[in-house]
């Protein structure tokens, strides 16, 4: 019989994080202080980060060890499962070999938790008893409900207001796991209260509710902030998943030519791929590709250059791929993929031509979810189905030229939250959406200019 999940022991949990700031050739610019636009100092964050994140934040060191407390909680759902889909490769009649690497068995259905919970951990460490927080559909909502659960701390979660509309379910698991969800924008902050005077109607996005929950933060010295992408901190937190998953190919002898994520901040994409780009730096062969909705083209469409993380301008500003902070992307199911930035991480790599980006429309990539569906059973996230759609069309591609191909993607959640995603599709609701060039130029134009 051959193997379909090939599976590590609760011991072979990674001990460690890899940072690939040590392995970079170039690092990403310094963060710069949104007043004054001169580089950050671990100071200037302390009001919303503890210390022990921001030291993760701007470390060179290759390995950083995690918490006991930390790998007893990864114990819940870790090491996940890797799966060969040897039903897809069928329906597809590939030569190549497809793994994907499961991260829906987590508690909230998908990757965030793998840094949720050490964020959680330093944050109770330094004896903060408050977390403020965004989210979009409530993936990252979630995950921080649940950490804070663990470690008693008490969250409070801004969620866009189209999603706390449109879906209830991961409101109802934030507040299930003891959570407050407001939501945004809302009547609470300053930053909400001045956008519905201006537009009452506003549905939100991602970058106001981070402008909130970094307001709230900052303004109460019993709260800390907490971001579920984006940050070095968070990419390196999950870069368990690439390091189980090199341990779990290696056991069927074998070794990825492609590694593939979908990429919003970057997170479920850095961390999957980071343990492997580190082999590609030391002269490996491997491609990396990220792959993003194209009606929110950050890598594939936006610029490289410094800009905020929120709407207000309440961040630090980071050198990263953008399509510009007040940047509206369309209400596309994919909500973990609408961020106008990237992790300055993937967008140096990106930059150097380390990694490759990938674009695709949403119905394409359910089109791709529908038949992962059907050949392999788990529903995925529809983030998810951007990656299954680029792992499809590599596969097809090493069909047409008869190579045997080894492709790895990470399956970053499931849908069974966002099955009236799937209920729209089936119904023929779903449209593609390319961002038009022109609105994107117009976001940039309003970037703050710096040399
Ligand atoms: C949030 C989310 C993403 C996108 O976030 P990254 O930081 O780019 O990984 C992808 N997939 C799922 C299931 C998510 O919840």
């Amino acid at each position: 019989m051959q193997e379909t999940k090939i599976t590590l022991s609760e011991k072979e949990i990674p001990r460690q994080w890899y940072n690939i700031m040590a392995d970079m050739p170039n690092l990403p610019k310094p963060p710069l202080h949104p007043a004054t636009q001169q580089p950050i100092k671990p100071e200037d964050l302390t009001p919303i980060f503890p210390m022990a994140l921001i030291e993760q934040e701007v470390s060179s060191q290759r390995w950083i060890d995690i918490p006991e407390d930390v790998l007893d909680i990864y114990t819940l759902w870790r090491p996940s499962p890797l799966f060969r889909a040897r039903r897809l490769e069928k329906m597809l009649g590939t030569p190549a070999r497809i793994y994907y690497k499961y991260e829906g068995v987590s508690p909230a259905g998908s990757h965030k938790p793998n840094t949720a919970v050490p964020q959680a951990y330093y944050n109770k460490q330094a004896g903060i008893k408050r977390i403020a927080t965004e989210t979009g559909a409530g993936q990252w909502g979630s995950s921080m409900a649940l950490a804070g659960c663990m470690f008693g701390l008490e969250v409070t979660v801004y969620m866009v207001k189209v999603s706390f509309n449109q879906k209830p379910y991961r409101r109802m698991a934030m507040e299930t796991w003891g959570a407050t969800v407001h939501p945004s924008p809302s009547t609470v902050t300053n930053s909400g209260r001045k956008i519905l005077e201006v537009d009452p109607e506003n549905q939100g996005s991602l970058g106001i509710a981070i402008s909130e929950a970094v307001e709230d933060a900052a303004t109460r010295s019993d709260t800390n902030y907490a971001l579920g992408s984006v940050l070095n901190h968070v990419v390196l937190h999950q870069t368990v998943v690439g390091q189980e998953a090199k341990k779990q190919l290696a056991l069927v002898d074998d070794y990825p030519d492609i590694v593939i994520a979908c990429c919003g901040g970057g997170s479920n994409f850095g961390g999957i791929a980071f343990p492997f780009v580190a082999d590609k730096i030391a002269g490996k062969q491997l491609r990396a590709i990220a792959v993003e909705p194209s009606s929110c083209p950050t890598l594939t469409k936006g610029d490289f250059r410094y800009d905020f993380g929120d709407t207000a301008g309440l961040t630090p500003l980071m050198m990263q791929y953008t399509l510009g902070h007040d940047f509206m992307p369309p209400g596309i199911h994919a909500g973990g993929l609408r961020y106008h930035g990237d992790s300055s991480l993937v967008s140096q790599l990106y930059h150097d031509g380390i990694i490759e980006a990938k674009s695709y429309g949403q119905t394409s990539c359910f089109e791709a979810a529908l038949m992962f569906a059907k050949s392999e059973a788990i529903i995925p996230a529809p983030e998810s189905s951007h990656a299954i759609r680029a792992a499809i069309d590599e596969a097809l591609l090493a069909k047409e030229e008869g190579k045997e191909k080894t492709i790895l993607f990470c399956l970053s959640g499931h849908g069974y939250l966002d099955l009236a995603a799937y209920d729209d599709y089936l119904n023929g609701k779903l449209s593609d959406f390319e961002y038009p060039d022109e609105l994107i130029r117009e976001s940039l134009s309003r970037l703050p200019k710096i040399d």
